[in-house]
């Protein structure tokens, strides 16, 4: 398989400058959310990579994965138009053999908030970010803040496995009305976007507090007068290892929240200041 940097006639070694490779790992079905990821990729680099797997190991027996939206030729419509160096679209038969036996652990940052009710997906995100790290080689990757966990488990994972690639985040692209862009917001009716609106409604409400107790007092009471919305979780959790900070926390911290609108399962975060 011929690698994205000898597509790009990048040399090994190229990390900077007019030569870096920057990789924009996605699902596809893209939107100004990722237009945002690849334009900060462009300011950091040379030429950028956007790949484009809807990994099947990142999803659960009873998640959308054969529903999850697919739209190729748009997606790559938009990669032109950002000035995108190269499209990766492997099929799962390209990405995994078989009788594949090993991947990557999140660890305990795995099985805690999101890792507590998708078990497996951060180990699936992980393995197939490594991977793609091993094919494009990119000198920078970037994720956006939307999948809070996601990005501080990648950071873990380069921290942890020293991986040779510099780690952007991209702040969360919203809706003038605050909903977050999701690829999975167009599962939504007209009367779920609407409900949908209470998570982004909560965090700000949230935001405007400072003690613990009263950021996440302030945000579930905002959720809990959605009866349409069923919550998964309302965590108010450290950056880094995204364990719940207690009532006496002062500094950063995220609040972080899931819901399920229908059978659309949403979730958004924002960073705030505590204490
Ligand atoms: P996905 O295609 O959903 O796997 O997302 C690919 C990348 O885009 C991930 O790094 C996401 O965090 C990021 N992303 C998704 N939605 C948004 C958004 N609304 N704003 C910024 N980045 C986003």
């Amino acid at each position: 398989m011929l690698k994205a940097r000898e597509t790009l006639g990048i040399g090994a070694g190229a990390s900077s400058g007019g030569s870096a490779l920057a990789l924009v790992p996605t699902m596809g079905a893209l939107h100004e959310g990722h237009r945002s990821l690849i334009r900060l990729a462009r300011e950091r680099a040379a030429h950028v990579a956007v790949s484009i797997f809807v990994n099947p190991l990142q999803f659960g027996p009873a998640e959308d994965f054969s529903r999850y939206p697919r739209t190729f030729d748009a997606d790559v419509e938009i990669c032109e138009a950002e000035g995108v160096s190269v499209v990766f679209a492997p099929s799962a038969e390209d990405m995994y053999l078989p009788d594949r036996q090993v991947g990557v652990s999140a660890g305990g940052m795995g099985s805690v908030v999101e890792g507590e009710f998708r078990p497996g997906h951060l180990d699936g995100v992980l393995t197939v970010v490594l991977k793609l790290f091993n094919l494009v080689q990119p000198d920078v990757a970037v994720f956006g803040q939307k999948d809070a966990q996601q990005l501080a488990v990648i950071r873990r994972m380069v921290a942890d496995l020293n991986l040779p690639v510099s780690i952007v985040g991209g702040p969360t692209v919203r809706e003038p009305d605050g909903l977050a862009l999701s690829s999975r917001n167009r599962y939504l009716s007209p009367e779920d976007r609407v409900t949908a609106l209470a998570l982004s409604r909560a965090l700000t409400a949230g935001s405007a507090r400072r003690a613990p107790a009263e950021i996440r007092r302030t945000a579930l009471a905002v959720l809990e007068a959605e009866p349409s919305l069923a919550l998964d979780y309302l965590v108010l959790v450290d950056p880094a290892t995204f364990a719940e900070v207690g009532d006496d926390h002062a500094g950063e911290a995220i609040l972080a929240v899931a819901a399920r609108v229908g059978s659309t399962r949403l979730i958004d975060n924002v960073t705030l200041a505590a204490g």
